[in-house]
């Protein structure tokens, strides 16, 4: 059983409104002893149209982790984590907030294409041949120059294709995809096997059993598992059929983070 959740937003995401208790309580319940949180932090092209996102909402963040951190001593690790997205765009900010402040895990994410977020293209009017190849090599870039632990759901692309009707599989850019484990593993960079896929139409891990085992060709051996719950109801769901997975495809460990160190845990 895996006990450890490294992808959870409370309520200082801008993206959900479940308070940090919530989440802990859930965690409790679903027998998670351990938590990262991580919230959003997005990087932007063009970052003058677009509301920075501020140190004052990273101050909250580290507050909120640091509080429910004492109050659930003993039964929840509450870590300090952040996620990270499009690293590539604006590398010195991205830097200099990893460095500012004293996480214990760095997520490397890319949810938005020219500052659009991914779920509102409209697939069905695209050539999702092109619009798959620009992905990935954004994701190449991230890969190849960002300062995080493990970069998140992978091919989180086919779900909002999905979403629509539209098929869109990585696998289909075999080369490229590989290209980006490989960057990934040389550089000691983890993968994260996000479930959140499997409570969506795709019903299926991000990434998929296929890239998992890629990874691990190219000699990856760091990855965590991440709910990516909003909600008190979906930290660790999915766990089980994610830690059988893993065993499935010859990884014996997950990693845990402290202070952005890795350690490796046996999968029991
Ligand atoms: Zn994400
Ligand atoms: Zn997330």
């Amino acid at each position: 059983m895996i006990e450890e959740d490294y992808h959870v937003h409370c309520l200082n995401s801008p993206d959900s409104r479940e308070p940090l208790e919530e989440i802990c309580e859930g965690a409790v319940q679903a027998g998670i002893r351990e938590i990262m949180v991580t919230d959003h932090y997005e990087m932007f092209r063009d970052s003058v149209k677009h509301e920075p996102y501020r140190r004052e909402y990273l101050d909250t963040c580290a507050r909120t982790v640091r509080e429910c951190g004492e109050r659930f001593r003993g039964r929840v690790y509450v870590g300090l984590g952040i996620e990270l997205g499009q690293w590539h765009l604006q590398p010195e900010a991205a830097a200099r907030v990893v460095r500012d402040y004293d996480f214990d895990y760095v997520i490397g994410s890319f949810h938005k294409m020219d500052d659009v977020d991914l779920k509102f293209f409209d697939y069905r009017e695209l050539d999702t041949k092109k619009l798959l190849r620009r992905y990935l090599e954004e994701l190449l870039l991230i890969a190849g120059q960002g300062d995080f632990d493990c970069m998140a759901h992978l091919d989180l692309i086919k779900r909002y294709a999905g979403e629509q009707g539209v098929a869109i599989r990585a696998e289909d850019e075999e080369e490229l995809v590989r290209e980006i484990l490989r960057t990934l593993a040389a550089r000691g960079k983890g993968l994260e096997i996000n479930t959140s896929g499997l409570r969506q139409a795709v019903k299926e891990t991000f990434p998929s059993p296929a890239i998992l085992r890629w990874y691990r060709e190219a000699g990856g051996d760091i990855v965590t598992v991440g709910s990516d719950a909003h909600r008190r109801q979906d930290v660790g769901a999915g766990f089980k059929e994610a830690g059988e997975l893993l065993l499935s495809l010859g990884f014996r460990y997950v990693s845990h983070f402290r202070q952005r160190r890795p350690t490796q845990q046996k999968i029991e």
